[in-house]
């Protein structure tokens, strides 16, 4: 990996010069009280300092509606893919969510490859930053701090100058392109204090090691816990539908007014939604909340561990502040880890 710096006034040109390169940038804004990504035409726009947006960037990667196939109905069928793409920046993105997308990346190239992904994939630049934590975050109990892969350039606020690590080619490229030097020890130095000194500022933690919790979870199947959050769990699906590393999605033809073509169209689903788990013969598998939550969690820190050695969720707290019943993922694991230690006492 390269690291540069760049003095902090140059940030703004740096993204103008983006917006120049590239067909589409995209970058936190402010959207009322609330940060999202969106499309920046304008260098000032982009709003750095900011906690969480409300959709991850995995929107820019697998929108939440798009059309897979176009066809042609009898008596002359005919069908063709649909694969959309434009090259794309994605900046101000944060460790988790990028952490987020290495794991998509790795199920959409795994078993079954998904081409819409994998090309918008091939052809994005993403730009990291680095974060300051609320009251939600959880990422320290989950990941690394340290954000070393999954990025072509990472920015790391030091003050008056920017630590810059170039990590990819496409990296490598784009800083060629615009005024840095290379980072010194001091630099290098600040930036292990700034990260030691994050660690400290989380107040959402989990109080066991979250490498135990697939071995933890295999006696805690009937526990209460999936009863009690069943019983506030409203099925909104928010926690699903904000989550950087859901990927489940729905798939429906839907036909033309002519009644001679139509468009294949695949949508976002989530496991938290009453109608999830229907299948044709009209039975419902997770039919009780308590089902779908105790799903979710085990997709999130069992399944993925057991079959990719990698935890699904990166503690962004997203789920956590949207559920409008206050379920979160920290409270189910402490409870999981305290049951656990009841049991061996
Ligand atoms: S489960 Fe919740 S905290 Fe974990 S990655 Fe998904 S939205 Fe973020
Ligand atoms: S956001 Fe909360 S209430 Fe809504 S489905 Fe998820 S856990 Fe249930």
């Amino acid at each position: 990996m390269e690291q540069r710096v760049m003095e902090k006034k140059d940030v703004k040109s740096f993204i103008a010069e983006l917006i120049k390169l590239y067909p589409a940038v995209y970058g936190p804004v402010a959207k009322g009280k609330s940060v999202v990504f969106d499309r920046l035409k304008d260098a000032g726009e982009a709003k750095f300092n900011y906690t969480r947006s409300i959709l991850p960037p995995k929107k820019y990667l697998m929108p939440q509606q798009e059309c897979i196939m176009k066809f042609d109905m009898p008596p002359s069928p005919k069908a063709e893919s649909v694969v959309e793409f434009e090259d794309q920046v994605i900046i101000g993105v944060h460790p988790c969510d990028i952490r987020a997308t290495k794991l998509l990346d790795m199920i959409m190239k795994g078993g079954n490859p998904d081409d819409n992904y994998n090309k918008r994939r091939e052809h994005t630049v993403i730009i990291g930053i680095d974060c300051v934590p609320d009251l939600y975050c959880y990422c320290s109990s989950v990941m690394d701090l340290k954000c070393t892969e999954g990025f072509d350039i990472f920015l790391t606020d030091l003050g008056d100058q920017v630590l810059v690590d170039v990590l990819t080619e496409k990296g490598k490229e784009i800083i060629s392109k615009i005024e840095t030097k290379p980072a010194s020890g001091t630099h290098l130095k600040k930036q292990e204090e700034l990260i030691e000194a994050k660690k400290k500022l989380f107040t959402a933690k989990f109080t066991g090691p979250v490498q135990l919790l697939p071995l933890e979870l295999e006696g805690q199947w009937e526990a209460p816990v999936w009863e009690d959050m069943g019983k506030k769990c409203l099925s909104c699906g928010q926690c699903v539908l904000v989550c950087p590393t859901c990927y489940c999605f729905d798939v429906a033809d839907e036909l033309d007014l002519s009644m001679k073509k139509g468009d294949r169209v695949r949508k976002w689903d989530g496991c938290q939604l009453a109608g999830f788990a229907y299948v044709g013969s009209g039975e419902n598998f997770r039919e009780e909340p308590g089902a779908r939550v105790r799903h979710r969690y085990h997709r999130k820190f069992k399944y993925h561990v057991d079959s990719h050695s990698m935890t699904f969720c990166t503690g962004c707290g997203r789920c956590w502040v949207h559920c409008p019943v206050d379920i979160n993922l920290v409270e189910i694991s402490n409870r999981i880890f305290k049951r656990e230690a009841e049991c061996k006492a």
